[in-house]
């Protein structure tokens, strides 16, 4: 990761921050918002440095250009989220992932939102694609790139009990790190309830591993089949495969755990 964003002009308000793959923004960001807020340039220590490090600084709000944003998000931010600061440090982070996602009129609105030059607001751009960046969001921002922290990735993925295939079906699924570690932490919790599941056969388990199926999205969904992939006979990596193709039209995911159970019990 590349750290010399402490030597970013005081003045960066507007900021985009250029990721290769498997850096990590999360990290990036908490590390930037406490060099901002904290007294101390970030000391780490102090209750400002823990707020944030906590997830608990509310003076920030992450949308994702990938997902969910629209134009009324971006104009509600400017009416509501700006004037009405929770932190006493009035100091504001807007912060929007993958930029290069965002629709021509959100840009258009957040164009305008960077030229207020609001002094308590950073805004904060990430893209894993600068060359699809407006010129004219570039030239409005300062620039920063991070990359990945091989040691960070090796150690995480050494305390894993997963096998080589494993690790690169995840690591290529992947851009950003912290979403990589997310996903990961999932995935240990609810491959060890299918085994203690598979073991025992119990409801508890059962009911405990479906609970978190069905809190995945479509996309997490798609990378578990891809893993699970590995735990079937042929037959059942044909099914799975049908299921992916599937995937988008299966309303029902208590239906599609069911089968998977059914298959991973062959
Ligand atoms: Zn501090």
């Amino acid at each position: 990761m590349t750290n010399n964003f402490f030597n970013l002009p005081k003045k960066s308000h507007a900021l985009i921050v250029k990721q290769y793959p498997l850096s990590n923004f999360t990290l990036f960001l908490k590390q930037f918002m406490k060099s901002i807020v904290c007294l101390n340039h970030g000391c780490g220590n102090c209750p400002w440095c823990k707020k944030i490090e906590q997830d608990q600084y509310y003076d920030l709000i992450i949308f994702d250009a990938k997902i969910d944003l629209k134009k009324d998000n971006v104009i509600d931010m400017q009416n509501k989220f700006i004037k009405s600061g929770l932190e006493e440090k009035n100091i504001k982070f807007l912060v929007i992932k993958n930029i290069d996602f965002a629709n021509k009129q959100v840009l258009n609105c957040l164009l305008k939102f960077i030229e207020r030059q609001d002094p308590s607001v950073y805004i904060i751009f990430s893209t894993f694609n600068y060359v699809n960046i407006l010129p004219t969001i570039k030239s409005r921002c300062a620039t920063i790139t991070i990359t990945k922290n091989d040691d960070e990735i090796n150690s995480f993925l050494n305390k894993i009990k997963l096998n080589e295939q494993e690790k690169n079906t995840i690591i290529n699924c992947f851009n950003d790190f912290n979403d990589l570690k997310n996903m990961v932490s999932k995935f240990v919790e609810f491959n060890s309830l299918i085994n203690e599941m598979l073991l025992k056969n119990n409801i508890v388990t059962f009911l405990k591993s479906l609970k978190i199926f069905k809190s995945l999205d479509y996309d997490e969904i798609n990378l578990f089949l891809e893993i699970f992939k590995q735990k079937v006979n042929n037959e059942g990596k044909m099914k799975i495969v049908d299921y992916q193709e599937k995937l988008f039209l299966y309303p029902n995911k208590s239906l599609l755990f069911n089968n998977l159970i059914e298959l991973i019990k062959k």
